[in-house]
């Protein structure tokens, strides 16, 4: 195919496909598919090997939001049933991200549910890291606390913050109809924020909210002008209890061409399959390891995921191998620049900070962007297009697949990673 071979070509000189080669990547066939899957392998392969690093997600503060995210299940009105609790202290964070280290994890992403964090909340936060490092030699951090004000995001790296996650969610064009709390804008400001602080920036997306085709383009393209250094791929959870809750758009063969698209269009940069991974690509989450280089161990914010040692299993089964502590995830050329934007950040010292960071991979994404992983859209008035009927129809509601995380952090049981 055509199309195929000049996406392989671009990726691997780390050029910008057009518009209409990243829509036609959606427009495939089931009977193309294996094939796009194989030509995101070569790009993936390329700058990753196959190497998938593993994050891990300590909801610091769970629920209880006064934002109004139509995706989240933490949002404000939210009647879905999910663990509610104030700022962990350090140790038991600490305590929540040790299980995730043993497990294998490299990044440790603290998220905490809210519009942005307080000062306060930022040397709270700041105490977590310090702990979670002495803890955990060699760990990276990212933190994902809302939007961000002036000076936060150098506190942070101050503090031994490595990365931080907002993600974009959607498109510029339909990001009203998710949420009336906060703007695209605001969101933008705040990884440019991250990224000026030299902390490496960690971005993504949330499919399956109703969105066209032309929007997650959009929001990819913003994604790569953003320069992101990671990339959280989200499919929404439609979470009972949310605006979004009736939003089963998504097969998995959809899925793995929105996963192929962003490989192309941001082809150097870690891509994360994030929340939602086994409820909609279910039996096809290890073929998906063709095209991202990262995934989330064990459970997300407010629900449960598969048991951390299948997620080990279906790495070694597919081929592929778990990124050591010791090895740098991101290309040289880009483990560079964040290093050199680090060292510039923090006065020229090229902080060690900053070589963390280049190590580096998200909402989490997972960030609020892993608000995202357990966070989702409105149905409000913007409003997405909805999806092909086809696809919808050719998807049923796998409300048996979601179960609401009732253990780690928050709890007194343990972790599962
Ligand atoms: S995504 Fe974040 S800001 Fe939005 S409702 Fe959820 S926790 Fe609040």
């Amino acid at each position: 195919m055509d199309l195929l071979n000049t996406l392989v070509e671009k990726g691997l000189r780390r050029e910008l496909p057009t518009r209409e080669e990243a829509l036609a990547v959606l427009a495939t066939s089931d009977d193309e598919l294996l094939d796009v899957v194989a030509a995101a392998g070569k790009v993936r392969r390329q700058w990753f090997g196959r190497r998938v690093k593993l994050n891990y997600l300590v909801n610091l503060k769970s629920g209880l939001c006064p934002e109004d995210c139509s995706y989240c299940s933490q949002r404000l009105g939210s009647k879905a049933e999910i663990l509610k609790y104030t700022w962990l202290k350090p140790d038991e964070a600490s305590q929540a991200a040790a299980a995730g280290v043993a497990g294998g994890a490299k990044r440790v992403c603290l998220v905490a549910s809210g519009r942005g964090p307080t000062d306060r909340d930022v040397e709270r936060v700041g105490r977590t890291i310090e702990a979670i490092k002495e803890q955990n030699e060699g760990v990276e951090v990212c933190a994902c606390l809302g939007l961000l004000s002036d000076g936060q995001a150098e506190r942070l790296r101050e503090a031994g913050a490595d990365a931080y996650n907002h993600n974009l969610n959607t498109s510029e064009a339909t990001y009203e109809g998710i949420t009336k709390t906060h703007t695209y804008a605001d969101r933008v400001d705040t990884v440019q924020k991250a990224h000026a602080a030299g902390l490496s920036a960690c971005s993504g997306l949330i499919a399956g909210m109703g969105e066209t085709d032309e929007d997650l383009v959009d929001v990819v393209y913003a994604l790569r002008e953003l320069d992101s250094d990671s990339v959280p791929v989200n499919f929404l959870i439609p979470f009972e209890g949310t605006p979004l809750a009736k939003e089963w758009n998504l097969t998995p063969q959809r899925c793995l061409r929105i996963l192929a698209m962003v490989r192309f269009v941001c082809p150097d940069v870690e891509v994360r399959i994030a929340g939602g991974r086994e409820v909609h690509l279910r039996s096809m989450q290890p073929v998906a390891l063709n095209i991202a280089n990262s995934i989330f161990l064990g459970d997300y914010l407010t629900s449960e995921g598969q048991a951390g040692q299948a997620d080990l299993d279906m790495i070694a089964d597919a081929g592929f191998e778990v990124e050591g502590a010791g090895t740098t995830t991101l290309p040289a050329h880009r483990a560079d620049a964040l290093a050199a934007a680090g060292a510039v950040a923090a006065g020229g010292c090229g902080s060690q900070a900053s070589a963390g960071c280049g190590s580096h991979d998200a909402a989490e994404g997972a960030g609020c962007g892993s608000h995202a992983g357990g966070c989702g859209p409105c149905g409000g008035h913007a409003v997405p297009e909805p999806a092909e009927p086809a696809e919808a129809a050719a998807n049923q509601a796998r409300t048996d697949l979601v179960a609401v995380r009732r253990r780690g952090a928050g709890t007194d049981l343990a972790p599962n990673a």
